[in-house]
């Protein structure tokens, strides 16, 4: 049944509940082709892909070797179970391959079908970890405002936005909000830190207080995102990370790394984690693992965690597609190509490239308060004024992304009055250079250079 774009766009409005769309609103893109960082929708209109979809299209789109991988082990072995004994080849070989590109310890894996159910695995793990030690007060978890984590109980509670639990509540009890590191506003820190290094002073401070508060043998783990992806791209000062584990560490908390977004590339290396120079107890990762050609996650878990959760009957929690062998064997193949094409050393040199078009098409314009970007995660944070650092008041009908997509057919994000940038790690100079001057057309109509 083939339909012409007038009738999708009916019976999508018809039927389908989409994320944060009111049923008011009647505009639809439906994406019917993709190739590289190109998109094109049922009207035949091209797109430039520069969000990667949701972060993910690390090899970009349309990738037949992909496409032939999942077409062959679909013939071969579409499922079967990884509960109890059973096992399968991909699973297998994938868990033995991220254990080789994971810092040690984390050689041990578990995988889930997203970020959101790794989060929540995540969180039960390390709750099941110190019940089994017999540490059985520790079910505190802390987190960060401006955090996110998706959408089950657990990682939702976690998430840091009002606005992901009004409605939803209870939330899960035993959940405590830290500040975000955000070096760009030094406000969140009472004026007290100009320079990175007091923003994490303040910051390390605050946990020591939270952890005394809470009580140290009450605490199960810290979860935090390494890079802050939906509160806006936030980076964290180099020593944050660093000083975060080495208070942990003292009170016995285990770290938790939400890689769902900045794993696999996206960040220059395979995990942010090797960025920062910290190796947490577990790391949850889920999109670019298979460049969202099919869904899968997969945790990583360090030694000592596994040892505990593997004792007696074993970890009492397992998922239907856990260790998928159709969508594990495309992970695999999706890790040769980041590998063989360079992607983790494009991913630096292009998020460079990008990120200095972005400078010279936008560093003049008044509303641009500041561009930030860790390889192939870029910033641009809209501002009222650069001096005071007011957030630059949006038009919810006409939100730049919006208009930038409409105009110019390039995709961007709005995330916390920045616009996000996350393409594929494919993206070609001239595309870079089409983003940037997309983004530009539209920011300097918004608030023109000189006044
Ligand atoms: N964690 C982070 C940091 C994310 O950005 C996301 C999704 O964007 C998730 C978790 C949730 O992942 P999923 O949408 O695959 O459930």
């Amino acid at each position: 049944m083939t339909h012409d774009a007038a009738e999708l766009a009916r019976l999508d409005r018809a039927h389908i509940i989409h994320p944060y769309l009111p049923g008011s609103a009647t505009e639809r893109v439906v994406m019917t082709e993709g190739s590289g960082c190109r998109l094109t929708d049922s009207e035949g209109r091209g797109y430039l892909d520069a969000t990667g979809g949701l972060w993910l299209a690390q090899v970009g789109h349309g990738r037949e070797d992909l496409a032939d991988v999942a077409h062959e082990q679909m013939k071969k072995l579409e499922y079967f179970t990884s509960f109890w004994e059973f096992s399968n080849d991909r699973a297998i070989a994938l868990a033995a391959r991220l254990a080789g590109i994971a810092p040690d310890p984390l050689n041990h894996v578990y995988f889930t079908s997203g970020g959101s159910e790794g989060n929540e695995a995540a969180i039960k793990m390390a709750r099941y970890y110190h019940h089994r030690r017999g540490d059985t007060d520790r079910t505190w978890i802390l987190a960060r405002s401006k955090a996110y984590h998706g959408i089950g109980y657990g990682g939702g509670s976690a998430t840091g936005f009002p606005l992901y639990h009004e409605g939803f509540a209870p939330m899960m009890p035993h959940v405590s909000h830290l500040t975000p590191p955000w070096p760009y506003r030094s406000d969140l820190y009472g004026g007290e830190a100009s320079t990175p290094e007091q923003v994490t002073d303040f910051l390390i401070r605050e946990l020591e207080e939270r952890i005394a508060e809470i009580g140290p043998d009450k605490i199960a783990a810290m979860i935090g995102e390494p890079i802050m992806g939906v509160g806006g791209m936030l980076v964290p000062p180099a020593d944050y990370w660093p000083r975060v584990r080495e208070v942990l560490d003292r009170h016995g908390i285990l770290l938790i790394f939400d890689e769902v977004v900045t794993a696999y590339g996206r960040v220059g290396q395979w995990f942010a984690a090797q960025h920062f120079g910290v190796t947490p107890d577990i790391i949850v990762t889920a999109k670019g693992i298979t460049s969202g050609y099919v869904p899968l996650g997969a945790l990583l878990v360090a030694d000592r965690v596994a040892e505990v959760l593997l004792r007696d009957h074993g970890f009492p929690m397992g998922y239907t597609y856990n260790g998928h062998p159709v969508a594990t064997a495309v992970a695999l193949a999706n890790l040769d190509i980041i590998e063989k094409e360079g992607l983790l050393g494009r991913a630096t040199s292009m998020g460079a490239f990008l990120h200095a078009e972005l400078q010279a098409q936008l560093g003049d314009l008044p509303i641009v308060g500041e561009i930030r970007s860790v390889g192939m995660m870029l910033a641009v944070e809209l501002v009222e004024d650069r001096e005071t650092r007011v957030p630059l008041p949006l038009d919810p009908a006409n939100m730049p992304h919006d208009v930038i997509r409409r105009e110019t057919g390039v995709i961007v994000r709005d995330s916390a009055h920045s616009l996000v940038l996350s393409p594929p790690l494919i993206m070609t100079e001239a595309e870079a250079k089409e983003a940037a001057s997309a983004l530009r057309g539209v920011l300097e109509r918004t608030a023109p250079t000189g006044e």
